[in-house]
C-alpha cells in the first residue's frame, strides 16, 4: 500500500497543482482520485482498490471499458491512419459510419455532419437551423425555443440554450444570445401529456414564430440539467406545433442515443422525426471524443442553394478516421446483441435496488428509465463530503445538486448493480435529514 499511496499523493499533488477539472475550482474542493487503467465496469486507482463505476464515464462506455472488439478497431485504423483533414478529402470510417448513422436513424435524416464533442454538434445544429430559414429568405427567424431544465453543451451557442439557472446565464449577460425558453414539460412517461402542457410554447410559436428558427429539446429525458423524464407524447404535440407554424424541431440526442432509455433513440418512444439530430457521448462507446449533427435533405439542400452555396462550419478533427473506425465498431457491437434485453434486465436492477430509497426521509423521489437510475434528494449534496463515501463503498458515483443517480456500462452484472445501488441506498440514508 505505502509505494500505492505515495504514488497517488504524488498524482494528487500534481493534479492539484496544474489542472482543472469538469465544474470546479482549481484546485477543486473534494479529494480527486487517480485511475490507472480501466477494464470491464471497473476503475482501477492508483491505490490497487477498484470502483464499479456507475457513470460509464458520463453515459460514454456502454460496453465497458477496454473491450477487445474496440481496442482491435483502434488498433487496425491505427496501421491505415490516425487521422487526415476532410476539406476536400474523405475515407472509408466516415462512409460507413455515416451510413449506419442513416440506416438507424429515421429515414428523413440522411446528412451527417462529423464534430468533435457534443458542445459542437449542437452549435452545429443551431447554425444550420438559422442558415436554413436565411437560405430560404426567412432571416428574421433566428431565435431557438429551448426548455427549462435542459442541458446542450458548455460552449457559447449550446449555453445560450441551457437552462438560464443552473447555465449560470446571469455571469455572462448579454455575450449570451437572449434565446426563448419554456416550462420542461411535467406529465409522466407513461401518460399521454395534457394540452395544458403545450399552452406555453403553443403561444410563443404563435406569438413569436416570425423570429424563431427551431426549437431544441432533449426527448424524453433531460439529462444533466435535472435527470428528469417526461411523456413522449409532449413530442408528437411538439413536433405538430412545429410544422404549423414553420419553426424546425431539433431533438439532442447525446445522452439518450444509443439505447440508454431502452429504444436505440428516445425518439422511438414517440415515433417523432425531428429535422436535426444531434448524436454523442456513447457514439464511440466512450473511446473518444466524436459526435454528429444529422439533417434532411431539405434543409442540406436549402443550405446549400443559399447565400455562399456553403454551411460555414469545419472543425479540424472533423470526421477523424480513428474515433469514426471506433464508432462503427461500437454501434456494431450494440447491434449485434440483444442489447434491449441487457437494458431491461439493468431497469428492473435499478429498479429494485434503488426502491428501498422510497422511504428514506432525505429523498424526495426515486425513477428509473432503461439504464438510468436517479434518487432525487429534498436537499443538495454535498459532494466534496458524499464523494468518499462511494468510495468506500467501492463504487463510482458522481452526484451533482440534489441528484444521486448512475447509467451504468449495458454489460454490469446483476452481482455488481446490487452493489451499486445498494451503496447509493446506504449513502443517502446516512446524509443529514435522516
Ligand atoms: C453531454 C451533452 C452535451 C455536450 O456534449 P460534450 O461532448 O460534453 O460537449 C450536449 N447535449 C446533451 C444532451 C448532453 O448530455
Amino acid at each position: 500500500m505505502s509505494d500505492a499511496g505515495d504514488n497517488t499523493r504524488k498524482l494528487q499533488a500534481l493534479d492539484r497543482e496544474l489542472l482543472w477539472h469538469p465544474y470546479a475550482a482549481s484546485p477543486p474542493a473534494g479529494e480527486i482520485y487517480p485511475v490507472t487503467s480501466a477494464s470491464g465496469v471497473r476503475l482501477r486507482l492508483a491505490d490497487g482498490r477498484e470502483l464499479i463505476d456507475g457513470m460509464a464515464s458520463w453515459w460514454c462506455a456502454i460496453h465497458g471499458y477496454n473491450h477487445p472488439v474496440l481496442n482491435r478497431a483502434v488498433q487496425a485504423q491505427l496501421e491505415d491512419m490516425a487521422h487526415v483533414m476532410f476539406g476536400g478529402l474523405t475515407h472509408p470510417p466516415a462512409i460507413k459510419l455515416a451510413q449506419l448513422l442513416t440506416r438507424i436513424t429515421p429515414e428523413p435524416l440522411q446528412r451527417v455532419f462529423f464534430s468533435d464533442s457534443g458542445s459542437v454538434a449542437v452549435e452545429v445544429a443551431m447554425k444550420m437551423a438559422i442558415q436554413y430559414q436565411y437560405a430560404r429568405g426567412r432571416g428574421n427567424k433566428r431565435k431557438l425555443v429551448a426548455l427549462r431544465q435542459g442541458y446542450h453543451g458548455d460552449t457559447f451557442g449550446a449555453m445560450s440554450v441551457c437552462d438560464p439557472v443552473t447555465g449560470m446565464h446571469h455571469l455572462f449577460g448579454d455575450v449570451l444570445y437572449p434565446h426563448f425558453f419554456v416550462d420542461a414539460p411535467d406529465c409522466p412517461v407513461d401518460r399521454e401529456c395534457p394540452e395544458s402542457q403545450m399552452t406555453q410554447v403553443a403561444d410563443l410559436l404563435a406569438e413569436q414564430g416570425e423570429q424563431i428558427a427551431a426549437v431544441i429539446v432533449e426527448p424524453v429525458v433531460q439529462g444533466a440539467g435535472g435527470m428528469r423524464f417526461y411523456s413522449p407524447d409532449y413530442l408528437r404535440k411538439l413536433r405538430a406545433l412545429c410544422d404549423a407554424f414553420d419553426v424546425l424541431l431539433i431533438f439532442d440526442e447525446i445522452a439518450t442515443g444509443f439505447g440508454r432509455t431502452g429504444k436505440l433513440f428516445a425518439l422511438q418512444h414517440a415515433d417523432v422525426t425531428p429535422d436535426i439530430l444531434c448524436l454523442g457521448k456513447a457514439l464511440t462507446g466512450g473511446y473518444m471524443t466524436l459526435a454528429a449533427t444529422l439533417a434532411t435533405e431539405e434543409i442540406t439542400a436549402t443550405i446549400s442553394a443559399g447565400e455562399g452555396g456553403a454551411f460555414m462550419h469545419g472543425p479540424t478533427f472533423m470526421a477523424n478516421p480513428l474515433a469514426c473506425a471506433t464508432a462503427i465498431a461500437s454501434v456494431e457491437l450494440l447491434l449485434s446483441q440483444p442489447w434491449q434485453r441487457e437494458v431491461q434486465r439493468i431497469e428492473n436492477a435499478l429498479g429494485n435496488g434503488l426502491a428501498p430509497a422510497r422511504e428514506l426521509p432525505q429523498v424526495a423521489e426515486v425513477r428509473t428509465l432503461g439504464a438510468i437510475g436517479v434518487i432525487e434528494l429534498r436537499e443538495p449534496v454535498d459532494l466534496a463530503s458524499v464523494q468518499p463515501r462511494f468510495v468506500e463503498r467501492g463504487v463510482w458515483v458522481r452526484p451533482f445538486g440534489k441528484l444521486v443517480y448512475c447509467m451504468p456500462p449495458y454489460v454490469m452484472s446483476d452481482a455488481d448493480l446490487a452493489t451499486l445501488t445498494g451503496a447509493m441506498v446506504e449513502v443517502v440514508g446516512q446524509l443529514p435529514g435522516g
